[in-house]
């Protein structure tokens, strides 16, 4: 018998996810379990960091939120505020050293930050900040702004804030807590959701509205792209410091990373997924006897597509919800044992039927192939394979952790050579006019460069703005 890792790499990986809360009692409770919503966006390790206005406690682990924070953790995490982060690596390894949030002092006081998404220009600022003496403890984007923030001259944290992530390029929400002060940004594009909530008549920030559902708040709007909210005890004030600020939004949250029961940009996630099977439907419909889902986001498009095209919509293939990481094989090589752990085909429903299997994407191909060949092995007699993204052609550069563009399978074949590959009776993906008539909104307010190639931020350096900062800001209050 052998450990092995679990074969996760066929698949986009999760992201990360953030919450926040300012001014209130349970504020590391209220944190832990807005964490716990979102741990689908990241289950690498997770973190909290609490201040009661003078000092910070923080505590960071890995793994899952509801195995690295205990009734004990929670106890010493004191105070008012609170921000915390599940993580899924997408830049920096894994280790403990880069799990945020990230504290620290600094010549103005505490500070703590942590961020879902990927600077794109990090390296590049890295170097520079190394040349002038600036010494890292991980290799995270986060600290790169942190030692902005700290070398700053400016004279408020606003103000030091602003100057720091003009400097950045890329896909990223933000919080920072001060002692007395909660801070929440996206970038320019907003290409990484952030919400903004009330609870008890406190402020409180997250990644996804699911998170809010489970605290009891109320979802009072998204972030604005380039825009920073500073709340403090006077209340919330918002500003735009960021020049050429343009909605992109990651249509890819809609599609896959996102719970469907959250609310994004004003689309509820899972009629998005729901209408994108419609579209599916009447774009590719298939002469079948059964609506497979290859769970769990496969489920609301397969619902759409049952429900447009008339064919009996049925769970034939069951996940298994409790595997981890590693797994035991046992010496005999079973085939597709890795796909086998997560997903088990219904035999008595799919014998000698003809059945669309709907999924989310297909990035590698090698899982959807072990799928299609497990359906066959189950006496299907037909497989027509119905996909509810456009085809994945590129890598993501903005915080979803793609493998390289050459490994795509849709990236080096075309779609006749990819049905073949993956042995399918038929293959279809959603058109991007229907995505976008299923999301319900223009597609030039959104980020679809894995499937386009158009990236809204430049990838090979900085934007490097030029701007007034404090012209900017003085406009805006
Ligand atoms: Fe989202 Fe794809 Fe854009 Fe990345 S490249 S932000 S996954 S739409």
């Amino acid at each position: 018998m052998m450990s092995v890792e679990f074969d996760n790499n066929d698949h986009f990986n999760d992201e990360c996810g953030v919450f926040g809360v300012f001014d209130h009692a349970e504020a590391a409770n209220l944190t832990y379990l807005g964490l716990y919503a979102q741990q689908h966006r990241g289950q690498e390790s997770a973190g909290i960091v609490c201040t009661d206005g003078h000092s910070f406690h923080t505590h960071r682990g890995m793994g899952l939120v509801a195995d690295i924070f205990q009734k004990s953790e929670i106890k010493e995490l004191s105070g008012r505020h609170g921000i915390g982060h599940v993580r899924y690596s997408t830049s920096g390894d894994s280790g403990l050293r880069n799990c945020q949030p990230f504290s620290f002092e600094y010549a103005h006081g505490g500070i703590a930050m942590c961020h879902n998404g990927n600077i794109v220009n990090a390296h590049e600022l890295r170097r520079e900040l190394e040349s002038k003496g600036s010494i890292f403890q991980s290799t995270s984007d986060t600290e790169v702004l942190i030692h902005l923030v700290a070398r700053s001259k400016a004279k408020s944290m606003k103000e030091r804030l602003a100057e720091a992530v003009n400097r950045l390029a890329g896909g990223f929400s933000l919080l920072v807590l001060g002692e007395k002060r909660l801070v929440g940004m996206r970038d320019r594009n907003g290409i990484r959701p952030l919400v903004l909530g009330q609870l008890d008549g406190s402020w409180v920030l997250a990644s996804e509205t699911c998170a809010f559902d489970l605290i009891g708040a109320k979802y009072v709007r998204d972030v604005e792209p380039g825009e920073m909210v500073i709340i403090d005890e006077n209340g919330l004030e918002s500003l735009h410091p960021l020049e050429n600020c343009e909605p992109k939004f990651c249509v890819f949250e809609y599609v896959y990373f996102a719970r469907p029961d959250s609310t994004l940009e004003g689309v509820n996630v899972y009629q998005s997924r729901y209408q994108i099977g419609v579209e599916l439907a009447k774009e590719s419909p298939a002469d079948a006897d059964l609506v497979i889902p290859v769970p769990d986001s496969g489920v609301p498009p397969a619902m759409g597509f049952a429900e447009a095209s008339g064919i009996p919509f049925q769970m034939g293939l069951i996940r298994n919800h409790y595997v981890g990481r590693t797994f035991i094989e046992p010496k005999q090589s079973i085939r597709n044992f890795g796909v086998k752990l997560k997903l088990n085909p219904n035999r008595s429903l799919i014998k000698g039927k003809r059945v669309v299997l709907v999924d989310d994407s297909i990035v590698r191909g090698t899982t959807s192939r072990k799928i299609v060949e497990m359906v066959r092995a189950a006496g299907a007699a037909e497989i027509h394979m119905r996909i509810s993204s456009p085809p994945t052609k590129h890598s993501c550069f903005y915080g979803v952790d793609t493998p390289d563009a050459a490994e795509l399978m849709a990236n080096k074949m075309d779609l006749e050579e990819m049905r073949k590959a993956i042995g399918a009776d038929s293959l279809a993906f959603v058109s991007f006019d229907g995505m976008y008539k299923a999301v319900g909104k223009p597609r030039d307010v959104h980020c679809d460069a894995c499937f386009s190639g158009n990236y809204p931020v430049a990838i090979d350096g900085p934007r490097s703005p030029q701007l007034s900062l404090l012209k900017i800001l003085n406009k805006k209050q």
